[in-house]
């Protein structure tokens, strides 16, 4: 089909409160480097036939970065959903529109497509999905649920079309093809994709998990630190830093599962000031920078691997330190201590290891 004969301007309503999720989920971090919005916004990006991507934002927000490759304008967004797509709609030029929800950032290429080519067809496009969960009235009578169907985003249409729906229209709507089917008594439903779902509560922000791994020899004349507590010992870890495997592990599993680089691009053990440096308080360096990309440390999972000493009556000293640090309840913190069962070079007494697993969340 020709590119120019389905011309399309993006219409994002990213004017919500947000009170569901308790946070700006717009905001949230959902794979390291783009927000929820970012993501949503970036999906339109390497398509052809699209004319601009309208947001429809409140005044004074910071409108954040998008790919390059897609024209962005900005619309003021009103009190509810109706008046932030009527803002928007006043700036389309292209013959046709599609109107998606920010909060859906997972929306994929061959949807994307096919409402595409279905509205230069028929007009109008509207993704739906058959419900699956069984559905009652409020008072508990069961309904055909084959009679309903979830409605996603993007909805499109003629843009013409639609301008004269939202017109006409009075009330309010939570979306567009309830206004659209008033003005024209007909929209044309196409499947819609169970992956491109909506961001509505905490627990739809997938919390993202990485690992890390450490070990370091064991030489006299240093500290023995293992998750930041000083434990009395004949030997201590060698290292540029006070050699805290645990903590670097620590370190390296949250930088992991925010997608980053590891410990020792941000730390590099060549520069003196981090020559015999509390490697807790580089991990607190690691929690400024998770917290800049909308991240925290929600939990962590930790196993040292050392012949001796025996670290059991430090676990609770250690527990209190990484939760102080890390800002986190003790209970969402476990030390494990094991030996090596006498083999390799940790069963030899010459170094110390440590694993972690470190789960993160939305700040
Ligand atoms: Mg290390």
């Amino acid at each position: 089909m020709n590119c120019c004969k389905r011309l399309f301007d993006v219409i994002i309503v990213a004017g919500g409160k947000s009170e569901r999720a308790g946070c700006d989920k717009l905001d949230a971090v959902i794979d390291g480097r783009q927000t929820v919005l970012q993501k949503a916004v970036n999906a339109f990006a390497d398509l052809q036939g699209i004319n601009s991507v309208i947001i429809g934002l409140p005044e004074g927000k910071a409108l954040p970065s998008f790919s390059d490759r897609v024209e962005i304008k900005r619309a003021p967004s009103g009190d509810t959903r109706y008046l932030t797509v009527k803002n928007c709609l006043a700036l389309c030029t292209a013959p046709y529109v599609m109107i998606h929800d920010g909060a859906r950032p997972y929306l994929g290429r061959k949807l994307l497509e096919k409402l595409m080519d279905e509205t230069a067809e028929k007009g109008s496009a509207v993704p739906c999905l058959p419900l699956t969960d069984t559905i009652i009235t409020s008072e508990f009578v069961p309904a055909d649920r084959k009679a309903f169907l979830a409605v996603q985003t993007p909805q499109c249409f003629k843009t013409e079309q639609i301008i004269k729906a939202y017109s006409a229209y009075r009330g309010e709507a939570t979306d567009d093809a309830t206004v659209y089917y008033k003005y024209a008594q007909n929209v044309n439903y196409v499947p819609g994709e169970t992956s491109n779902r909506k961001i509505t509560y905490p627990e739809d922000l997938i919390p993202r998990t990485g690992i890390g791994y450490d070990i370091h020899r064991l030489e006299t004349g240093r500290r023995l630190v293992l998750c930041g507590v000083e434990i009395p010992f004949e030997k201590g870890l060698a290292g540029h830093s006070d050699a805290d495997c645990a903590v670097h592990a620590v370190m390296d599993a949250a930088l992991s599962a925010a997608g980053l680089r590891d410990i020792g691009f941000y730390f590099s053990d060549t520069d003196d000031s981090y020559k015999n440096a509390d490697s807790v308080l580089l991990l607190s360096r690691v929690c400024d920078i998770l917290k800049e990309r909308g991240l925290k440390i929600a939990q962590a999972s930790i196993s040292i691997i050392a012949e001796k000493p025996k670290l059991a009556v430090y676990m609770d000293k250690m527990i209190n330190k990484l939760s102080d640090t890390l800002n986190i309840e003790p209970g969402h913190i476990g030390i494990s201590a094991t030996t090596n069962e006498q083999t390799g070079l940790i069963g030899k007494g010459e170094a110390i290891a440590a694993w972690a697993a470190v789960t993160l969340v939305n700040a």
